[in-house]
């Protein structure tokens, strides 16, 4: 299976969940900490170079974020 991993700009980010929703992993969840616009942003679960990454890096998250918040990565 193929590795990825993500980077969100969490300033960019309006915590609307549509990539969390798109995410088949689970990869991805709203943090609990304002950003500097006053939005909840989402935030990716995982840590980036652990080998227990779901992360397929398929970037459905990427495609489907109004705010081209979402960076993908792959192995
Ligand atoms: S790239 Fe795919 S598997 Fe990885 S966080 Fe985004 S939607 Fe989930
Ligand atoms: S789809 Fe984009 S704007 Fe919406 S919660 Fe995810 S990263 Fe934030």
């Amino acid at each position: 299976m193929k590795k990825g991993f993500i980077r969100i700009n969490r300033d960019l980010c309006k915590g609307c969940g549509l990539c969390i929703a798109a995410c088949p992993k689970g990869g991805i969840r709203i943090s609990d900490k304002l950003n500097i616009r006053g939005y909840y942003p989402a935030e990716y679960i995982e840590k980036e170079k652990s080998k227990k990454r779901k992360c397929t890096g398929c970037a459905l998250c990427a495609i489907i974020c109004p705010d081209i918040a979402i960076e993908v990565f792959r192995d």
